[in-house]
């Protein structure tokens, strides 16, 4: 049981690969189904209609299958939703040190957090402008520091 928990929580994201699922957030159990016997991890989507959920599908599967479970089945619940909040500490850590800005907290009152908090990866400065709402995929939007002149990723706070 453990080497499945490890296996599925060492897969990463396709998208951004310096993180894990389980930085993310988005790996919510490793369960043995009593019923079947099989190996039943629980995944909740990041960004809705995000293609890298089916990509990490697959590589889930395959994680296990080198584990010893070649009948692991990967189930997907969509409540609670995700949000970026579920990305650990250790997560936020490893997007910074690659150079992509982590997101926000949201403020879960319904107010749409400033995108003022948004910080170059680089130098640290909060002089950032918004080149493009989408980066190198949908999920992260293109930023650019005035002070260092960068261009970096932000993920986007959800
Ligand atoms: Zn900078």
């Amino acid at each position: 049981m453990n080497s499945a928990r490890e296996a599925a929580a060492a897969v990463v994201d396709p998208e951004i690969r310096v993180i894990t699922i389980e930085d993310l957030g988005i790996l919510r159990s490793v369960e043995v189904d009593p019923g079947t016997g099989r190996v039943v991890v629980t995944i909740t989507p990041t960004y809705t209609g995000c293609p890298a959920m089916d990509v990490i599908r697959a590589d889930i599967r395959r994680a296990l299958a080198v584990a010893g479970h070649p009948d692991a089945e990967v189930r997907t619940v969509h409540s609670p939703a995700w949000s970026t909040d579920w990305i650990t500490d250790a997560g936020r850590a490893k997007l910074a040190s690659a150079g992509i800005a982590p997101p926000a907290p949201v403020r879960r009152d319904g107010v749409v957090p400033l995108t003022l908090a948004v910080r170059c990866p680089r130098c640290g400065s909060p002089d950032t402008e918004q080149l493009s709402r989408f980066g190198s995929t949908a999920c992260k939007a293109l930023w650019r520091c005035r002070a260092c002149s960068e261009p970096f990723d932000h993920v986007k706070a959800l």
